[in-house]
């Protein structure tokens, strides 16, 4: 599994915590150059630092994936840290559940802004390289969500829909050695439940996984071996749940 994984360098939205931050630790064990980016550069710095102790090679930039040239810089950067550009990991994601007639036009645009608009972000940042070269890799992190929607996860279900048409799409159009990845996780230890600002539905979504979250390095580990496999075996998708979710 490492051979295909050491010195391929990958780059990482949202790497700041949850499950951005457990692929970069576990694909830089791996031998990876891992480029990760967030806004709060703090975490990432420490994160970058406790891999470099490690071992691992690792380098940050503050990125928002809402700006377009944000992204394009990001992607030129690992380029320019590294040499090359391998695999996109677009991760960067929010989900603040509510029913539609709570109104919270401000958490639906956001929503729509990182989930959707920030993974097309990082499509067209990370295509060129990839093109140019003939070879990459997409790995786009959905969601259950991304087929399936209940009472307060409609939105958030709407977007992570989309990346899984965004994902099957793009994995038609492209041409060559370029693959798609798409990995859909069930309830998973992160902060993501800190995006819902409706505390009793926080509260509800934190008691109703508790005891039954995946470890983050649950999913890097899927993401690790769809990228581990040689370049024309592309795997499309893997949804992971902890057994006891239904
Ligand atoms: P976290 O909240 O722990 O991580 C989300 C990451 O996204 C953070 O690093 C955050 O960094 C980053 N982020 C948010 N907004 C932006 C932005 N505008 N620009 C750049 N980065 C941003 O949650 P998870 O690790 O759980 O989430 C990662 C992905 O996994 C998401 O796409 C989520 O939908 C998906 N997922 C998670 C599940 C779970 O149960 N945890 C289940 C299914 C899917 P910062 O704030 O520093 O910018």
């Amino acid at each position: 599994e490492m051979e295909n994984i050491q010195g391929k360098v990958v780059a990482i939205t949202g790497a700041s915590s949850g499950i951005g931050e457990a692929i970069a630790h576990h694909l830089s064990a791996m031998g990876a150059k891992v480029v990760l980016g967030a806004r709060r550069v703090d975490k990432l710095k420490s994160i970058v630092e406790s891999i470099a102790s490690g071992g691992g090679q690792a380098v940050y930039q503050k990125l928002d994936v809402t700006n377009t040239e944000e992204v394009v810089a990001f992607a030129n950067f690992a380029v320019q840290q590294f040499g090359t550009l391998d695999v996109m990991v677009n991760n960067a994601g929010l989900m603040p559940l509510s029913m539609i007639n709570s109104y919270k036009i401000e958490e639906w645009h956001r929503m729509i802004d990182v989930n959707i608009k920030g993974v097309l972000h990082g499509i067209a940042a990370a295509l060129p390289i990839f093109e140019a070269k003939d070879s990459g890799q997409f790995v786009n992190i959905t969601s259950v969500g991304d087929r399936w929607v209940g009472p307060t996860s409609t939105v958030y279900s709407a977007t992570k829909f989309a990346v899984r048409a965004i994902s099957e799409g793009l994995r038609q159009e492209v041409s060559g050695n370029i693959r798609v990845t798409l990995v859909a996780p069930g309830a998973t230890e992160s902060e993501l439940a800190e995006s819902i600002s409706d505390p009793d539905l926080k509260k509800l979504a934190i008691e109703k996984f508790r005891t039954d979250l995946l470890p983050a390095s649950a999913i890097a580990r899927a993401v690790g071996y769809a990228i581990s496999q040689p370049t024309d075996i592309d795997v499309n998708e893997i949804v992971v749940r902890p057994t006891a979710q239904k």
